[in-house]
C-alpha cells in the first residue's frame, strides 16, 4: 500500500478559524499568500506597481481644448504622432479614435441646427428684401405725377 506522503499545510487561521490549508512554501509554514516574508515582498511589489501606474497617470499631458472640429484635428495629429513615435499604446489611441467618433457624433444634430438656422435667417432677409421691393414698387406707383 503507497504511503500518502503528507504535504505541510498553511498555518494562517482564517476569519472563521479555519485553517489555510494551502501547501507551503518550501521549508516554510505559509503558503504564497500567507507566508509573512511573502506578504511583505507583495506590499513593496504592489507599491511599485502602483507608484508606476500615478507616474504613467501624471506624465506631463496637458489637457487639450476639446471645443471645435480644429481642435479634435489637432487631437487625432497628436495621438498619430504619438503611435508612430511608440509613445502611446494602440488601445490608448483606440480609445481617442473612438471618443472623437463619438464627439462627432454628438455634435452632429447642433450643426445640422446652426445651418438649418443659418438658412432661415438667409431666406427671412432675402423675404424682407423681397418685400421691401414691393412695397417700393406700391409706392411708385401711389406717388402723384
Ligand atoms: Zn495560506
Amino acid at each position: 500500500m503507497p504511503q500518502k506522503s503528507k504535504k505541510p499545510r498553511c498555518q494562517h487561521m482564517k476569519t472563521k478559524g479555519i485553517e489555510c490549508g494551502a501547501p507551503v512554501m518550501a521549508g516554510g509554514t505559509f503558503c504564497f499568500f500567507h507566508d509573512p516574508e511573502q506578504m511583505v515582498q507583495r506590499t513593496a511589489a504592489q507599491r511599485a506597481g502602483g507608484l508606476a501606474n500615478r507616474r504613467r497617470s501624471n506624465q506631463s499631458v496637458s489637457d487639450l481644448p476639446l471645443e471645435t472640429p480644429g481642435d479634435m484635428l489637432q487631437l487625432l495629429s497628436e495621438t498619430i504622432n504619438a503611435v508612430r513615435r511608440h509613445g502611446m499604446s494602440a488601445k490608448s489611441a483606440n480609445a481617442i479614435a473612438l471618443l472623437v467618433t463619438v464627439w462627432l457624433r454628438v455634435r452632429e444634430p447642433d450643426q445640422i441646427e446652426r445651418r438649418i438656422r443659418r438658412l432661415e435667417s438667409i431666406l427671412e432677409s432675402s423675404t424682407l428684401k423681397a418685400d421691401e421691393e414691393i412695397d417700393v414698387r406700391r409706392f411708385e406707383s401711389c406717388e402723384p405725377r
